[in-house]
């Protein structure tokens, strides 16, 4: 019996970098996991590498359509749903005086609107049923501020707070819902970006998979007390602040 034998989660942006990594850790602990992403081509190949515990559904985030369905294909698929990881996300950056309206309604729309469609829609299913654990992939920049990150670190930090209320009005459902707070993780996402960049105190960027251990424990039981919780994973990068 996995950590997570018989949950079913379902894993947004689950064709990216950490994505994967989050759904393969889940099915290898006994999860049934849909994978919900944009890339359809590579969310039915993850699918049919991961077997019969995995399917795979088109989802854009910031679409409460495409999040009814994916919900219905869910509970049709797998008859349940035990499990969300809000993970989809993107960055831009600019100087503020170039940072533009249309990139921050953008970037607004996708890492915070699209976690709380996400809420939004499984909320009900997870009440009624009396269980569940959302976990909502925020970053360091929901702790900090990042210069030229203003649209990451806004909707990261609103990520961070929708956790709090969010966990407050389904802990008495027995919903638990917390945030994780990767620092400098090897994904796509990050690839153009020299790993000697930050002081990051173990002195290394993160592997994906170690991520995914920490949101295995939150989605398992495991970790049955914690809700409304902001849980770090950033090799010490914003421990202390570093001297000139
Ligand atoms: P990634 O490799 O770029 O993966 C992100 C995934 O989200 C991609 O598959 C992307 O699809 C998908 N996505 C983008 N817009 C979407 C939408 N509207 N609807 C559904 N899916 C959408 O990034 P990652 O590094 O794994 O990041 C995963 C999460 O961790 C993000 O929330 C990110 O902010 C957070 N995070 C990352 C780091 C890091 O160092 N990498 C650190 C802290 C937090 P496309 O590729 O097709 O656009």
């Amino acid at each position: 019996m996995g950590r997570v034998f018989n949950k079913v989660a379902i894993v947004t942006g689950g064709t990216g970098g950490m994505g994967v990594t989050h759904a393969k850790a889940l099915v290898a602990e006994g999860a049934k996991v849909v994978v919900a992403d944009l890339d359809d081509a590579k969310g039915e190949a993850l699918a049919t590498e991961l077997g019969e515990n995995a399917a795979y559904i088109h989802l854009d985030v910031t679409k409460e359509e495409d999040w009814d369905a994916a919900v219905a294909f869910t509970l049709e698929t797998f008859g349940r749903i035990d499990v969300l990881v809000n993970n989809a996300g993107i960055a831009n950056a600019a100087p503020i005086t170039e940072f533009t309206p249309d990139m921050w309604r953008k970037i607004i729309d996708i890492n915070l609107t699209g976690t709380f469609l996400g809420i939004h829609a499984v909320a009900p299913v997870m009440a009624k049923a009396g269980r569940g654990s959302i976990i909502n992939i925020s970053s360091v920049e929901g702790m900090r501020g990042s210069a030229g990150l203003h649209g990451y670190v806004a909707s990261k930090f609103g990520v961070r707070g929708l956790t709090k209320s969010v966990a407050l009005d389904l802990g008495p459902s027995g919903v638990r819902v917390n945030s994780v707070h990767p620092g400098f993780i090897k994904t796509p996402m990050t690839e153009k970006i020299s790993h000697d960049l930050l002081p990051i105190p173990l002195g290394r960027p993160a592997e994906p998979e170690e991520v995914s251990q920490l949101v295995l424990f939150l989605a398992s039981d495991e970790s049955s007390y914690s809700t409304g919780s902001e849980f770090i994973i950033d090799g010490g990068l914003i421990a202390g602040v570093p001297h000139k």
